[in-house]
C-alpha cells in the first residue's frame, strides 16, 4: 500500500474529482481521513502499490496535488544498520541495501497505525512525525 495526500483549491472542492478518478480508473482507494470544506480540503488515501503512480497521475491531471506524506523520519546517522527494525516492518518499508545498510522507503510506510520500527529501535534512529 502507498499513501497519499490530496489536495484540492477552492475550485476543484466544487467538482467531482475523486469519484470521476475512481470511476475511471476503476482503482479502489481507502480513505483514512478527509477535511473539505468550500475554500478547499484534504484526503488522505491508501492505494495498492501497483496502482499508485496510476493514480497520482490521473489526480495531478485534474489538477489536484498529489504528496506522499512522510510519516516517520530515519536518522540514518544515529542507524547502525543492525537490522532489528526490517524484520518487524509488516510493510516491507525497511530493507537491507547491498551494502548491508539498513534503508526506509517512506512511500511505504503505514507509520500512523504502526510504529513498531520506533519501538525496536535500541538507538532511538526512527521517530513517528506529527
Ligand atoms: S512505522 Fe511500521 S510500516 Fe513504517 S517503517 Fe516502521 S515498522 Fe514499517
Ligand atoms: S533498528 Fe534502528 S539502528 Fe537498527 S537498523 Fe533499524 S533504524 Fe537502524
Amino acid at each position: 500500500m502507498v499513501r497519499m495526500m490530496l489536495r484540492f483549491d477552492n475550485e476543484k472542492v466544487h467538482e467531482p474529482v475523486t469519484s470521476q478518478v475512481i470511476l475511471e480508473e476503476k482503482i479502489p482507494i481507502n480513505i483514512m481521513s478527509a477535511y473539505v470544506n468550500q475554500q478547499g480540503g484534504e484526503i488522505l488515501i491508501d492505494v495498492e502499490s501497483e496502482n499508485a503512480e496510476r493514480l497520482a497521475k490521473a489526480f495531478r491531471k485534474k489538477g489536484v496535488t498529489v504528496d506522499v506524506p512522510k510519516l516517520i523520519e530515519k536518522d540514518d546517522l544515529k542507524c547502525t544498520n543492525c537490522g532489528a527494525c526490517v524484520s518487524l516492518c509488516p510493510m516491507n518499508a525497511l530493507i537491507f541495501n547491498a551494502d548491508k545498510s539498513v534503508e526506509l522507503n517512506e512511500a511505504v510506510c503505514n507509520g500512523i497505525t504502526c510504529g513498531l520500527c520506533v519501538d525496536a529501535c535500541p538507538v532511538r534512529a526512527i521517530r513517528l512525525l506529527g
